[in-house]
């Protein structure tokens, strides 16, 4: 007979709230070995005792087949002396065991096994909208510290009624230690309130499913935060919502039944089909089917050739939705530019003149999360906001011999705020935090600093920020007492698509976005730097051009269009373009020639500038609104008949010498103007603009990537959120024999920020 021996094993990774621990269980009675399972700060610690070939196929069980949503980093094993004992059970959590991996579980959509449950009449969880289980429900949103337990968590005040219990206990039970556990006896439940009326459980989702079924706009209390929700099919309803929430023209997200009725509405790759449908369940953006149009209400996202959808991922939802019988509007509950109401005191004070009704539930949210947004393009998905389902889940970073070793806290940037956490060769992302400006969305930046840095005991060695002094997270940094690693935004960008990407080597990075702050203290966002995770390199930029008015400049983009005119064309030019874009044409002009105004070398702003110039609208009313419309605009134009295949101008003029080279975009613009001049469509204005760009970057990459001696080239900023630039840049690229890295699950935009800064920062220790 062999001999028994124990082992010490320590699991790091996303290895809580993940059903690790019942999960061993069930493998160690299998196995016939002796011990327990503990979590251990973010670890999981597991002693057993046994036979060396049984431990071995243990512990290769952990490594090679772990629980379905666990993500398995290092595991270590220790040879410990054998106590003789029997049986294998769950040992209470050990606080305190600080390692520096972190490992904070995402939530998780609603799972098959328990959605049956709720619609199994004789189930005693039948239609309970709570119904979790250890594969499934809240985590992040409810996680007031770990180690991950009930008590930790925002349920911890609901007493387990004897049937929950038994099952928590059972470690034969699939809710065996399912922390949220809870049925209709013992856990949160709903309230319905609205002008004259109340109702609890059954009940109140009766009456708010009557009220929606009427079109009716009814807040309904989620997972991350609060949602205004109107039938889909309904466009007195929509048109009500739009004009209440005061939102004119962003398009909104539709939550339909399931998979095969999201085919109907979008084309699907499988890729954007296996996103949908996972527990992460994202708002996917997909080019909608015209046909079945009719379904849905036009005002859903007008003119718009991509179109949201989202599945249901609470149980909640499951049962509105059959209740509704009809795809329905899904926006956030808030006032525009206001972060998610969380509470029910802030969703009553915020949308009262919003919302005809509103159903509550008592199961308090810790973490507000709005939804995550991929995009669907090609057979690609693109993650735009990473936040519910995503956050925090750990990204790993490229091995980096003799680095990473320093613990780092990045704060981002200011718009689509996010903080990340690096540490143990990871970096753990917060959920979208919104525009730093707003005093609601600072708070909640505020308290994800501090949340993040809890949960993951992280002590940063350094805190990463951006150069832009007047960022409110860079003045957070400033005053944090802690060694500084200032990270140029550009650089951050690139770092972050190499994050994606599991790399560090470098790559000629393509970083175009609204504006960043650049090393000599001007606005870039027209880039092309030679970059790895260390250090980054101008090789090539946009030319500059005025900025008439800072921010007023972003809101209207008739100003770009008329200063980049005079620019590239002439005085004369933009005298002729004035008066047909604004009354303060002649003013805006001045400003524009006068030394003091700002200068950038923006590509957000040279798209501003094109889409005034096609004929779209002069002043927009969210951001990247322009740029949007104005790739939609190419894209239904190169889908269409009509389309031909227009001359490209020539991108850039002069032939570039010392570096930084200058990008002249000029006869780009040349171009858009002869073209509305001579009356020709927004579309193909906007077809020869992106054609024409993407000619241009492709060339100028490929020849400085050959300069210096790299392969590949990274596409980043919010600019390369347009799939149409996307794929015209990333075929000229491969067509010319280099690699070409796009992003995925780090969003381009200045929301994957702060993991580029994290990256570069531990890479810089
Ligand atoms: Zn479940
Ligand atoms: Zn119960
Ligand atoms: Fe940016």
């Amino acid at each position: 007979m062999s001999r028994v021996e124990r082992r010490r094993i320590v699991v790091r990774g996303t290895v809580q709230g993940v059903g690790f621990r019942p999960w061993a269980v069930r493998q160690a009675t299998r196995l016939g070995l002796a011990g327990h399972v503990g979590n251990a700060g973010p670890d999981l610690i597991v002693e057993i005792e046994g036979t060396a070939d049984r431990l071995d196929a243990f512990v290769n069980t952990i490594r090679l087949s772990p629980p379905p949503l666990a993500l398995v980093g290092e595991v270590e094993v220790a040879g410990i002396g054998p106590l003789g004992v029997a049986g294998f059970d769950v040992c209470p959590s050990e606080p305190g065991l600080s390692t520096a991996a972190v490992a904070v579980p995402a939530d998780v959509a609603t799972c098959d096994a328990c959605l049956a449950e709720v619609d199994d009449p004789a189930d005693r969880r039948h239609r309970y909208p709570f119904t979790n289980c250890t594969d499934c429900g809240p985590r992040y949103t409810i996680i007031r510290a770990l180690p991950y337990d009930r008590a930790t968590t925002t349920v911890a005040d609901f007493a387990l009624c004897v049937d929950c219990r038994r099952e928590y206990e059972d470690p034969g039970d699939r809710r065996f230690h399912a922390e949220p556990i809870a049925c209709g006896a013992c856990g949160p439940s709903l309230k319905w309130e609205a002008e004259g009326a109340s109702a609890v459980k059954e009940e109140a989702l009766a009456a708010a499913v009557a009220c929606v079924v009427a079109g009716g706009i009814v807040a309904m209390k989620g997972i991350g935060g609060y949602h205004l929700i109107v039938r889909a099919d309904d466009a007195a309803a929509v048109g009500r919502l739009r004009q209440r929430k005061k939102r004119d023209e962003k398009p909104f997200a539709v939550m339909v039944a399931t998979a095969e009725v999201a085919s109907t509405l979008v084309e699907l790759s499988a890729a954007a089909r296996a996103e949908l449908t996972s527990p992460r369940r994202p708002i996917v953006l997909a080019r909608r089917r015209p046909v079945v149009n009719a379904t849905l209400a036009s005002g859903i996202a007008p003119g718009s050739p991509d179109l949201g959808i989202l599945l249901p991922y609470s149980p909640l939802h499951h049962l509105m939705m059959a209740a509704v019988g009809a795809p329905l509007v899904m926006t956030s509950g808030n006032r525009t530019d206001e972060p998610i109401a969380q509470s029910a005191d802030a969703a009553t004070r915020q949308l009262a003149d919003i919302a005809d009704g509103f159903l509550h539930h008592d199961r308090p949210i810790h973490v507000r999360c709005d939804d995550s947004v991929v995009r669907a393009s090609g057979g690609r998905v693109q993650v735009v906001r990473r936040s519910r389902g995503y956050a925090p889940s750990p990204i790993r970073l490229p091995p980096m011999p003799g680095t990473g070793l320093a613990s780092v806290l990045a704060v981002g940037a200011e718009l689509k705020s996010t903080v990340s956490i690096a540490s143990g060769g990871a970096v753990v992302a917060s959920h979208h935090l919104g525009d730093l400006e707003h005093p609601a969305a600072y708070e909640a930046f505020e308290a994800a600093v501090a949340h993040l840095l809890s949960l993951t005991r992280v002590d940063p060695d350094v805190v990463a920020h951006d150069l832009h002094p007047e960022y409110l997270s860079t003045k957070w940094a400033m005053a944090a007492d802690r060694p500084l690693v200032g990270v140029q935004h550009h650089h951050a960008h690139v770092a972050s698509c190499l994050v994606d990407h599991g790399r560090a080597d470098p790559v000629v990075g393509i970083a175009f976005d609204g504006l960043g702050f650049g090393h000599d203290a001007t606005l870039w966002g027209g880039e092309i730097l030679l970059a790895d995770l260390r250090s980054a390199q101008r090789l090539a930029h946009l030319r500059p051009v005025a900025l008439p008015g800072g921010a007023a400049a972003i809101r209207e983009p008739w100003r770009m269009a008329l200063t980049w005119a005079a620019l590239a064309v002439g005085p004369e030019a933009a005298a002729v373009l004035g008066p047909d874009l604004d009354d303060r044409w002649e003013q805006v002009l001045a400003l524009a020639a006068a030394p003091s105004t700002f200068r950038t070398t923006s590509g957000g702003r040279l798209f501003d500038a094109i889409a005034a110039l096609a004929g779209g609208r002069r002043t927009i009313s969210y951001e990247g609104q322009a740029a949007a419309e104005l790739e939609t605009a190419a894209v239904l134009y190169l889908d269409s008949a009509e389309a031909t295949d227009p001359d490209v101008a020539d991108a850039w003029v002069g032939t570039p010498g010392a570096e930084p080279w200058v990008l002249d975009p000029s006869p780009m613009i040349a171009d858009a103007l002869a073209r509305r001049l001579a009356r020709r469509s927004m579309g193909e204005i906007s077809a020869t603009f992106h054609r024409a760009l993407a000619g241009g970057l492709v060339r100028a990459s490929v020849l400085l990537a050959k300069r210096a001696g790299v392969g590949t080239v990274a596409l980043t900023g919010g600019v390369f959120q347009n799939m149409l630039l996307t794929d015209l840049v990333a075929e000229g690229v491969t067509r010319a024999g280099l690699e070409v890295l796009v992003h995925r699950n780090v969003p381009p935009n200045d929301g994957g920020i702060s993991i580029g800064q994290a990256a570069v920062a531990s890479a810089c220790q």
